[in-house]
């Protein structure tokens, strides 16, 4: 049966892809390999630099960010090395899982799931490690499945504290281009993005910033690797090509994303989600409910996970506001799964949206028998009233 007005994507990721984003990639196929690509190839790779807000390289794969993850480790890690990871959340695990099926040796700091990745406990790892068996670092710097965020700076002063010359690899597929991200300020040694999340593409992209110690470190690491090899990608990307077929009109899609993230400005961006953060939580203390997330400087502002009260289950839940409300959350996943739905705020959202997301979960709470009070729309729309002038001055 159809279905009236757009479906409401609130999942983090994939987000809402922009009229003006799905215009762009309208386009006939082009050679990859023509005299006219470069021009595409050298905007797309100088733009998502000033994304990262780095001047290294920045490799783009036609993969998702799972690739992106095992291009990272097989181009700087040797087998049997040792890595420090930290279990902020599902996606964490998953990082460490593919670790562990190349070969390598993570030691896990684990955590609670309601927090980012703690630089003291990094720091005190490290220390313990004398004589640097660890070769890598990885933090998550936006757990998506909790909804927390880690402090990479704070992360890069334990590292330097610890005196450990472990690169510093960071997952910010769901945080590149939603949350404040700064690749060289910060001390980031590899970078992994995806395209579907705050770049407000398709999912087929997939990005690997490397400092100049990542790169002297593939020259040394011995994983074997093909496909995702650094240096024949960008020995190419010199001349604004590809080693072999990117996505092609992905890539005229992440053009298009640059210059709408640059129109906007990187800040104002940030400053949105940071707000439509707020109201969000605003509204789930207005329901009585808990929000994931424990530590206060660590709120995600891409997503908000939202724990149901005991005796209610989150999956059923949502399948009330997808049926009802035709609006899609993201579920909780592997140790929160049934306990936890997440709302997603990221992309290409303004305050009319969150609105109505946030009165999909009220009414969905409702229908679905979900001990909570109401009126935590009027709460969060009452924030962003009160947040108004703030946001006009940041334009
Ligand atoms: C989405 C996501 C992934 C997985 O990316 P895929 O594109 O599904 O492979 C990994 N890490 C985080 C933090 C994510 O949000």
């Amino acid at each position: 049966m159809r279905r009236a007005g757009r479906h409401f994507l609130q999942i983090p990721g994939p987000s809402p892809v922009p009229d003006r984003i799905l215009r762009a990639i309208d386009m006939p196929v082009v050679d990859h390999r023509g005299p006219g690509f470069a021009d595409l190839g050298n905007r797309v790779l100088h733009g998502i630099k000033r994304i990262f807000k780095t001047t290294q390289p920045v490799i783009i794969y036609p993969s998702s960010g799972t690739g992106a993850w095992e291009a990272a480790l097989v181009n700087t890690m040797s087998t049997g090395d040792k890595l420090l990871m930290v279990e902020t959340g599902h996606f964490a695990s998953l990082w460490q899982a593919l670790a562990m099926k190349l070969g390598l040796k993570p030691e896990l700091i684990e955590t609670d799931w309601r927090r980012g990745a703690d630089p003291d406990l990094i720091e005190q790892a490290l220390r313990g490690d004398s004589k640097h068996e660890i070769k890598g670092v990885c933090v998550v710097h936006n757990e998506t499945s909790t909804g927390s965020t880690s402090r990479i700076a704070a992360i890069r002063k334990a590292i330097d504290a610890a005196d450990h010359p472990a690169l510093l690899l960071v997952d910010t597929i769901s945080g590149l281009a939603s949350a404040d991200f700064r690749f060289d300020e910060w001390g980031v040694d590899v970078a992994v993005s995806g395209s579907q999340k705050g770049l407000m593409l398709p999912p087929g992209l997939s990005f690997n910033a490397v400092s100049e110690k990542a790169i002297e470190a593939n020259s040394r690491a011995s994983l074997p690797n093909s496909y995702w090899q650094w240096s024949e990608m960008i020995e190419a990307n010199k001349r604004g090509y590809f080693p072999y077929t990117p996505s092609t009109n992905l890539l005229f899609g992440l053009a298009e994303a640059i210059d709408m993230l640059e129109e906007e400005g990187l800040d104002n961006v940030f400053a949105r989600h940071i707000r439509h953060a707020a109201a969000t939580r605003t509204a789930v203390d207005a329901w009585g409910l808990e929000v994931q997330c424990k530590i206060q400087d660590e709120h995600s502002p891409v997503l908000t996970a939202v724990r149901v009260p005991d005796g209610s289950d989150a999956d059923q839940l949502r399948a009330v506001i997808l049926a009802e409300c035709d609006t899609s959350l993201g579920n909780g996943l592997s140790k929160v799964a049934g306990k936890v739905f997440r709302i997603g705020h990221l992309g290409d959202i303004n305050d009319v949206t969150l609105v109505g997301t946030l009165s999909a979960v009220e009414m969905g709470l409702h229908h679905a028998g979900v001990p909570h009070q109401a009126n935590g729309v009027q709460a969060a729309m009452d924030y962003l009233k009160a947040t108004r002038e703030a946001k006009a001055k940041a334009a």
